[in-house]
């Protein structure tokens, strides 16, 4: 049965600017994608595209996507190159809600790791994320000095009540030196730390390997692994440790579950700032992958908006 196919891009401006490894983020784009069957039933899906992350381009994606509009048969719509990862997941997962409903996301604190902000800041907030229901705590790390940075981590350990667990996240930004003092600073506190991810940039996988292999706490792969094509890579390359999967751009659903699940991968599902559609397309993933680890689904209000109440229907609508 063909698909009618239509799409609408979206502007969302985050309440402050993000701070990324590559300059301030201010709005939100991506676009929202409806596909109707003949029997006039649709599904909805996200492109939300991450260039600075891996994925392809808004600019990209745009001209894809309006290459889409109109007729198309299913076949078409499985057969998006794996150049345009964010497009793959988003139609991937429309075509899977023309089939079925998806349930609006249930987001339970104790399953999302909660994000907490860079710096000393965190030595108090892990109090308010904990009371919410949080166990599982994300500090970035390589903001500030070394020597600041790891001080606040033993003091971070030091209040942190039993049973909580904390991720650091590099973003890449460490060098090979700095990496491994973290590294043994965490092994130092053994059941502490959940891992340390992403210390080094994706181009110095060797260097993350020999890393991996020379210290006890785990490391995971975000950067790295942005898309299908980059895990494959990854996983080919022998590697044991974590995978951050951010679904919305990671190519198809469908395909990624089962790259999961037939090798059973060490993952943690995350977020990769996208609408309420993109989401609820995450966890129906997470409801068939069922990681062992906390989701990363918890950005907090990031935005100064409702979109997150609505429905599929009543976003399309709204933009
Ligand atoms: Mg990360």
């Amino acid at each position: 049965m063909r698909l009618w196919v239509e799409y609408r891009p979206y502007e969302r401006p985050f309440c402050q600017p993000l701070q990324t490894a590559h300059g301030l983020w201010s709005v939100r784009q991506g676009i929202l994608l409806k596909l109707t069957n003949e029997a006039g039933r649709s599904g909805y899906g996200e492109a939300a595209p991450i260039p600075w992350f891996g994925s392809e381009s808004l600019a990209t994606a745009l001209d894809f996507c309006q290459g889409l509009g109109g007729w198309q048969e299913p076949r078409q719509l499985q057969a998006i190159p794996p150049a345009l990862p964010a497009c793959q997941s988003g139609v991937g997962l429309a075509l899977t809600s023309v089939e079925a409903l998806l349930d609006p996301p249930k987001l339970i604190p104790k399953e999302i790791c909660g994000l907490l902000p860079a710096g000393k800041a965190a030595l108090d907030q892990w109090r308010v994320l904990w009371k919410q229901g949080h166990r599982t705590f994300k500090w970035k790390v390589g903001v500030e000095a070394l020597d600041l940075e790891l001080e606040q981590l033993q003091a971070l350990v030091r209040d942190l009540p039993p049973g909580a667990q904390l991720r650091l996240d590099a973003n890449g930004g460490l060098g090979e030196a700095e990496a491994a003092q973290w590294l043994k600073a965490c092994d130092a506190l053994p059941g502490k730390i959940e891992f340390l991810e992403q210390p080094l940039p994706p181009e110095q996988f060797e260097a993350l390997q020999q890393l991996s292999q020379r210290y006890q706490t785990p490391i995971a792969l975000d950067e790295s692994v942005a898309s299908l094509t980059q895990l494959e890579n990854c996983w080919r390359q022998g590697w044991s440790g974590v995978y951050v999967i951010k679904p919305a751009i990671c190519g198809y659903p469908a395909e990624l579950v089962q790259f999961i699940c037939d090798r059973t991968l060490d993952v943690v599902l995350s977020s990769a700032l996208e609408t309420g559609v993109g989401r609820r397309g995450a966890m129906a993933l997470a409801q068939q992958i069922q990681p062992s680890r906390a989701l990363g689904f918890g950005t907090g209000s990031l935005f100064d908006d409702d979109w997150d109440s609505l429905s599929a229907e009543q976003l399309w609508a709204a933009v």
